[in-house]
């Protein structure tokens, strides 16, 4: 079984007519017009909060950003997530175990890792779990 990341999701929706596309650290994001995608938390408030130019009709073809997350769904995942042992130092998501932490970070954020050992240890902790036999 591949790793299950535990971070609670939330939907984001788009009230916007036409699909919004933008990039959250690298990657790809692309909301359906008027509909939703789930996301993790903490990628969901930053997709929500990181900066869009501001848009005044007529004068830039950048659409409006009208993105909001589901407050209820929200709220739940906050609190799912206070109950997690293993949190994100970078992203705040949170995790079951070490295990799954360490995959996530080798993941997501391997260039925040300075410590070689560390490195090393996250590594080999991964490894052991979602890379046997290729
Ligand atoms: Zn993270």
């Amino acid at each position: 079984m591949s790793t299950v990341i535990r971070g609670a999701k939330v939907k984001v929706w788009n009230d916007y007519t036409k699909d919004h596309r933008e990039d959250l650290q690298g990657e790809s994001i692309v909301i359906p017009a008027s509909s939703y995608i789930e996301l993790p938390r903490a990628k969901a408030i930053r997709l929500v909060s990181q900066f869009w130019p501001v848009y005044k009709a007529g004068e830039t073809n950048t659409p409006p950003k009208m993105l909001r997350i589901d407050p209820k769904r929200e709220a739940i995942a906050a609190l799912e997530e206070s109950s997690f042992k293993n949190n994100c130092m970078a992203c705040e998501q949170g995790f079951n175990t070490q295990r799954e932490l360490d995959v996530h970070i080798e993941m997501n954020h391997e260039h925040l890792m300075v410590d070689e050992e560390g490195v090393k240890n996250v590594k080999k902790s991964s490894k052991s779990r979602q890379r046997t036999g290729s």
